[in-house]
């Protein structure tokens, strides 16, 4: 079987907010889906053991789902996918709120949250799978939900490592690489025929992750 036709299933972008030990922390994962319409409904999330949220989830029994929109920068997506809570303050330049439970929920053009209360899981070698509870959430869902295959093809995203649908070659194989530059951080591809990668500002930075031009390599 090739593995490819895996990335045929589709997935949306969500932040995954949990309390931490210090201060509120969330990460990037993309999927998420409704396993029942009981009341109240159940939710299942798949996260890699090495996610501090992962850790966090497991301590507090306690998460939340913010969804992403179109509207939802590239930018947001890079400051909470491609890095780590145990190394930094994720949520430092981002908009949000914390829950009088003490999560996060993600303010940055989403288009809704929900409040997530662990009830099960189930393990693989790599990634925990949480059956979660939604005990409370938004009154109403605002714009459009950002698919994975919009990350991908829009804000030209990838999957950081974690992420179950990684791939270790992002590349289509369909488009020439002649003047396209690959970001060794999270995978964003710059290729503007108009503006050369060679005469972007040196302060200019990846829009997905913030790195800037030096982590970039030629395709
Ligand atoms: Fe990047």
């Amino acid at each position: 079987m090739d593995s490819n036709i895996l990335a045929s299933l589709s997935y949306g972008v969500y932040a995954i907010g949990v309390k931490g030990e210090q201060e509120p922390s969330a990460c990037i994962v993309n999927t998420v889906i409704q396993v029942t319409n009981t009341n109240p409904p159940i939710i299942a999330v798949s996260m890699h053991h090495d996610n501090y949220s992962h850790e966090r989830i497991r301590e507090t029994g306690i998460f939340s789902v913010s969804v992403f929109s179109e509207d939802t920068s590239g930018a947001v997506i890079g400051a909470l996918g491609f890095n780590s809570g145990r190394d930094a303050n994720k949520l430092k330049n981002v908009r949000h709120r914390v829950l009088a439970e003490g999560v996060p929920v993600i303010k940055e053009n989403c288009c809704c949250w929900f409040l997530c209360k662990v009830v099960g899981s189930a393990e693989t070698a790599t990634h925990t799978v949480f059956l979660a509870e939604v005990v409370a959430g938004s009154e109403k869902v605002t714009g459009v939900p950002m698919s994975y295959t919009y990350y991908h093809e829009v804000l030209k995203g990838s999957a950081p490592k974690n992420a179950p649908t990684h791939r270790a070659n992002p590349s289509s194989g369909s488009q020439s690489d002649a003047g396209r530059f690959i970001c060794t951080v999270c995978g964003y591809i710059y290729s503007d025929p108009d503006l050369p990668f060679e005469e972007l500002p040196e302060d200019w930075l990846c829009p997905i992750c913030g790195m800037p031009k030096s982590v970039f390599v030629r395709k």
